[in-house]
């Protein structure tokens, strides 16, 4: 999830809106004005819209401060934090590494729902102390935002305490298992596991009511369901891959038959001897035994046909510049980051100058296919031999 508006930075951490927060801001301005008008008849259109306007700002800070407590509390105990962007369903908080113990998940964790409720309930004992009293509507324009703020943070904070990936209540739970169990993997996938079986919940209630004539309200329930299954199922499977090679260096996987095609000849030999021939993705391009750059038949086919006769393997090719190199020592890891973060599909692995392998996403996730067939457990590792 990547800001499309940067708002300025607290504590050094960057604060960004997604395009899809407008969506739901415009939502809130229209149903509070719909609400506001339906029960305070004497107040005039312009007091109506900035009454609305101003309550969607205010929620706006309060989703803020729910982030900042997980970002300040990540901060304190040695995590860097990034960004914090906030979206249509919340907010995410760019924390860079992962937790190293338990304490620091939990707290991380637990600190967002605890801003949210203190949040909530300081402002609906505000209102309580200016006069409102349940269940009658507040009468004025500032009761009026202090209990719509108040309710929303409580149910915010409420529901993010559900035990499942990927809401904070599936991180404090996988804190609880990881402090009992002191398996982090383990952990990280009990809490993915629980979080579906809450999203499938959710989406059954969903059904449920929208049968049962609740009508939007029932397909806003599912699609948050769905949502919410969408991201147990991506943690699940990052847990598997976090499992699965942690620990594990790029010397171990990378792929070594790495072709070389000298640099001069032109593109429509190249594709005829080497590309069509072998069907090779990569292809390391040389000069005097040392690697400048790559080439893959994505570099070759962003050039007209026509021009290939007449284009040379080193025109078209990558330098080796403009690559994201690896070494042999890199952690699969941070190789699968780089790629993700870069939107590469391999990264060439050097050392001193020269060309040792090639690490690829397809030949990874192939890594992953072989050992879910071989039914071993996701933290077995062979032995690692060197070879080739
Ligand atoms: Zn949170």
């Amino acid at each position: 999830m990547k800001s499309n508006i940067k708002l300025g930075r607290i504590s050094g951490i960057e604060i960004g809106l997604h395009y899809s927060w407008f969506l739901i801001a415009a939502l809130i301005v229209f149903s509070l004005g719909e609400h506001f008008r339906q029960v305070y008849r004497n107040w005039g259109a312009s007091q109506i819209w900035f009454v609305a306007l101003f309550t969607a700002v205010l929620f706006f800070v309060t989703l803020l401060l729910h982030e900042l407590s997980h970002s300040l509390v990540a901060q304190a105990r040695g995590l860097k934090v990034s960004a914090i962007t906030l979206f249509a369903l919340g907010g995410v908080s760019q924390i860079e590494g992962d937790a190293t113990d338990a304490k620091t998940e939990f707290w991380v964790a637990i600190a967002g729902p605890i801003a949210s409720l203190v949040i909530g309930f300081s402002c609906l004992v505000i209102a309580v102390g200016l006069g409102w009293r349940r269940p009658a509507e507040p009468r004025t324009a500032v009761t009026a935002i202090l209990v719509w703020l108040g309710y929303i943070n409580v149910v915010l904070g409420l529901f993010n305490l559900i035990p499942g990936f990927p809401l904070d209540g599936g991180r404090v739970l996988r804190a609880i298992v990881w402090a009992i169990t002191k398996n982090a993997d383990r952990s990280t996938r009990i809490a993915a596991r629980v979080g579906q079986v809450v999203a499938f919940l959710f989406i059954l209630d969903g059904i449920w009511q929208f049968f049962s004539g609740a009508g939007f309200g029932g397909l806003w329930i599912a699609f948050i369901g769905w949502f919410l299954m969408d991201a147990a199922k991506a943690s699940y499977a990052q847990g598997e891959i976090t499992a699965a090679f942690q620990g594990v260096r790029v010397s171990s996987v990378m792929s070594r038959d790495c072709l070389t095609v000298n640099r001069a000849m032109n593109l429509q030999e190249f594709v005829n001897t080497s590309l069509l021939r072998t069907g090779q993705r990569c292809y390391a391009v040389e000069e005097q035994g040392r690697l400048v750059g790559l080439i893959t038949p994505r570099d070759v086919g962003a050039i007209p046909r026509e021009r290939w006769d007449m284009t040379t393997v080193r025109e078209a090719m990558r330098p080796l510049e403009e690559l994201h190199i690896i070494t042999p020592d890199t952690p699969v890891l941070d190789a699968l980051k780089l790629m993700a973060g870069n939107d590469v599909n391999q990264l060439p692995v050097v050392a001193n100058g020269t060309l040792q392998g090639v690490v690829s996403r397809s030949q990874l996730m192939q890594l992953l296919q072989a050992r879910s067939e071989l039914h071993l457990p996701a933290t077995h590792h062979p032995p690692i031999t060197e070879h080739g």
